[in-house]
């Protein structure tokens, strides 16, 4: 039988539970137990770890490490291990730090932006044109991250020419890689599809990454039509750590074993170890109080049912 639709060959997954994960789930983590979930993270074969943020420690004291984690770390060759910055203080001190890159970070709407850095998204522009210029002079590649792309508790759905325009301005001031992130849950499989679409035909020359939650149980479904979009490039979050601290309830990451595991089932290559991941979930569940939401950490791969002790 022929393929319905075709899907890419590969695909690059950013894990994101080290800095997303830890950061939203207001944890304490010790440095060093920071340390070994990356390491952990490191021998799988994942090839992008979101490591750190460089923020404000008075706002988010659980990243105020983030130079002290990327110096213990184990770098594993080839792995870039990435930090998050909303500005030109952030960015110097990622680089001081030795990051391998960074990911400037802002919003899609207004009233999501001043509730998670205190500016408007124009104010945030000239953020992102600092952050690029630190980066250039480090040689270090600089990506944006958008968050509440597809919607915002304040403002209810975000239209997809909203989001070109916003991602045009971000392009206008030297980012070609966005991360578009279901911050709030609000992401189904058409909107995926249609912001895709309106991305692509605008702006032909910029690479997509998706950046989806499970809030609302959408995750995969989500990821799937990325896919039948051409969409290579995921991020993902071990155990399903983390969310975001001001979307209420919105929490809730794709998780990056539930993804591998289905992908690599389709084919498409991760070059992801699936049982050194499931090993990265068990030290991520074990840094949390709670039950994390991973399907495959509970269940077991699909193909070792039997060890899994599951029932019919
Ligand atoms: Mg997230």
């Amino acid at each position: 039988m022929e393929e319905p639709v075709s899907w890419p060959k590969a695909i690059t997954l950013r894990e994101v539970g080290p800095r997303d994960g830890i950061q939203s789930e207001q944890l304490h983590v010790d440095t060093g137990d920071k340390i070994g979930f990356i390491d952990a993270l490191s021998v799988t074969g994942i090839r992008r770890i979101e490591a750190v943020s460089f923020v404000s420690p008075k706002a988010l004291p659980q990243m105020a490490d983030a130079a002290e984690v990327l110096a213990g770390i184990s770098r594993t060759p080839g792995v870039i291990y990435s930090a998050l910055v909303p500005n030109r203080r952030g960015a110097d001190a990622a680089v001081e730090a030795r990051a391998d890159a960074l990911q400037v970070f802002m919003a899609v709407t207004d009233s999501y932006n001043l509730k998670n850095v205190n500016k408007n998204v124009k104010e945030s522009l000239r953020d992102v044109a600092d952050v690029v210029a630190v980066g250039r002079a480090a040689s270090v590649p600089v990506e944006g991250t958008l968050s509440s792309a597809f919607g915002d508790p304040n403002e209810g759905d975000v239209v997809p020419e909203r989001v070109v325009e916003v991602s045009r301005w971000m392009m206008d001031e030297g980012i070609d890689s966005i991360s578009y992130g279901d911050t709030t849950g609000m992401a189904t499989p058409r909107r995926v599809r249609d912001l895709i679409a309106a991305v692509r035909e605008a702006l032909p020359g910029l690479r997509l990454n998706m950046h989806f939650h499970d809030t609302r149980g959408t995750g995969l479904a989500n990821v799937l039509i990325a896919l039948e979009c051409g969409i290579d490039y995921f991020d993902g979050s071990v155990g399903g750590m983390g969310g975001s601290p001001f979307a209420s309830g919105a929490t809730g990451n794709v998780v990056t074993e539930d993804l591998v595991h289905m992908v690599e089932d389709m084919g498409i290559d991760t070059g992801v170890d699936l049982d050194a991941l499931l090993a990265a979930a068990r030290i991520a569940q074990s840094l949390v109080s709670g039950d994390l939401p991973s399907h495959v950490l509970r269940a077991g791969p699909r193909d070792r049912v039997d060890s899994a002790g599951g029932t019919a």
